[in-house]
């Protein structure tokens, strides 16, 4: 456990990178994030820095790839700006099911899945140490309990929307396989207790071989549409196909070059970031993790020229070991303590979730319904078991993995059935060893991931 500061002496430095522009048109220089990282945000959220038993760190401790300091300023901020944006009379819709946000973008909504709900309303709160900090999220679990349910995972910070905290204009998820928390959310919404009523939209996902079946992608375009148009009769104004275009070539821009990241990430001798960085440079490719496509593009683009940098100098990122070993890990809304992991001797290399996505490129031509469609209800990660398994084992062995960790949330009913049938299928088709474990969102980090973690490091 430490404590993370940004000393003086790196200062110069990091001020040689470039500003950060955001969607409204405003521009952040880097003298603005140095003095906010180290003046404001330590006084703001005392917790953000410090690796801690309860939920890691969110600060990067590599203060001299400056990519990576930026993105510990969009998540600080997140908050601020989000009330900014709906002060200004911006949009917001809640996503849940693992999509890519290309639609919200057209149509001039941000998409916020839920780690970022619960970021937005945990920003609001100033001060707080971790001890408080642990507290603050324990409660607002225990309000999702008693709102929604205790059967459910209550990641997705429901709570903040039923009690009416956030401003959230619209709740749009997809029923992908992938989670049953969003089942358990919209029905509570729909008819149980709550202090505010947010319009619903559920675009209905088809399973099975989905992709393969040209009914299913109509239909699921017709989905698309239909949610498109509500989000227009939100904002009184008209999307248009040509928009929705523009913004697939957009987001297939950071999906690309989250993609050439993790091919120069991958193949590099030394490990160019510690796992916490990469973990964020790879899923900014989705460009929705800041509430900010613009400023994602921005931090990324610059992310992959000092990656690269760092490769061709044999540069190892600070805190992780000479031969670390390396795991990648499966499941949705969970991580491990990445730098508990380096603490150890191990380092993350890749996860499916997220990164599935990522690397479902839209097609530029045609109906921009259909091809987003078609690429959504391709996702590796929403297939069958099988299917799952096979572009598993390519991850593994195009990022050289030594062992893989599948974790699932308390309450993923569907990520915690089939975790153990896709470990074992891993471990076989792969050759690797594989480990499964049940994790609880809040509290103390449990045992298995203090524990079993380490030991697991060490056999391999
Ligand atoms: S942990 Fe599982 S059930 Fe909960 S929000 Fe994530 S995918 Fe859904």
């Amino acid at each position: 456990m430490f404590k993370i500061t940004y000393q003086d002496q790196y200062r110069d430095r990091f001020l040689k990178s470039g500003p950060i522009h955001f969607s409204d048109g405003s521009v952040v220089t880097p003298g603005e994030i140095w003095e906010y990282l180290t003046t404001t945000a330590p006084r703001k959220y005392p917790y953000a820095f410090e690796s801690n038993v309860f939920f890691g760190s969110t600060a990067s401790n590599d203060v001299l790839l400056p990519s990576a300091l930026k993105n510990t300023y969009l998540n600080l901020t997140l908050s601020e700006r989000l009330d900014k944006l709906k002060a200004g009379g911006g949009h917001v819709a809640f996503i849940q099911g693992g999509q890519a946000v290309d639609p919200y973008t057209a149509a001039g909504f941000v998409a916020l899945r839920p780690a970022l709900v619960g970021n937005w309303n945990r920003g609001r709160s100033n001060g707080r140490s971790v001890a408080a900090e642990e507290l603050g999220r324990k409660t607002d679990k225990e309000r999702g309990y008693k709102n929604i349910s205790f059967e459910a995972c209550n990641t997705a910070g429901y709570e903040f929307i039923h009690e009416g905290d956030l401003p959230i204009d619209v709740v749009a998820p997809f029923s992908a396989l992938r989670c049953s928390d969003i089942s358990y959310s919209l029905e509570a919404h729909r008819h149980g207790r709550r202090k505010t009523e947010v319009p619903l939209f559920l675009a209905d996902y088809p399973l099975r071989h989905q992709s393969k079946k040209e009914w299913a992608v109509e239909y699921f375009a017709e989905n698309l549409r239909k949610m498109v148009k509500q989000f227009d009769r939100i904002s009184g104004r008209t999307t248009t196909e040509k928009e929705l275009s523009g913004a697939i070539k957009f987001h297939n821009k950071g999906r690309l070059l989250a993609y050439e990241l993790a091919d120069v990430w991958w193949n590099a001798k030394l490990p160019p970031t510690n796992g916490l960085d990469r973990s964020a440079l790879f899923t900014m490719g989705l460009l929705e993790m800041h509430g900010d496509p613009i400023a994602t593009l921005d931090v990324l683009s610059e992310a992959l020229e000092l990656v690269k940098e760092r490769v061709q100098n044999s540069v190892k990122a600070p805190g992780v070991s000479d031969d670390p070993k390396r795991l990648f890990v499966c499941g949705s809304c969970i991580h491990l303590d990445e730098y508990y992991v380096e603490e150890n001797g191990g380092i993350v290399v890749g996860s499916d979730n997220g990164w599935s996505q990522c690397c479902a490129f839209v097609e530029e031509e045609g109906d921009p319904f259909y091809n987003l469609a078609k690429a959504t209800l391709s996702y590796s990660y929403e297939q069958s078991i099988e299917e799952r398994v096979a572009w598993t084992v390519e991850q593994i062995r195009k990022s050289r993995t030594d062992g893989m960790v599948f974790l699932y949330n308390w309450g993923c009913n569907t990520q915690s059935a089939i975790a153990r049938p896709i470990a074992d299928s891993v471990k076989t088709r792969a050759g690797i060893p594989t480990m499964v474990m049940e994790n609880e969102l809040i509290g103390l980090k449990p045992e298995q991931q203090l524990n079993r973690v380490a030991a697991f490091i060490e056999m391999l």
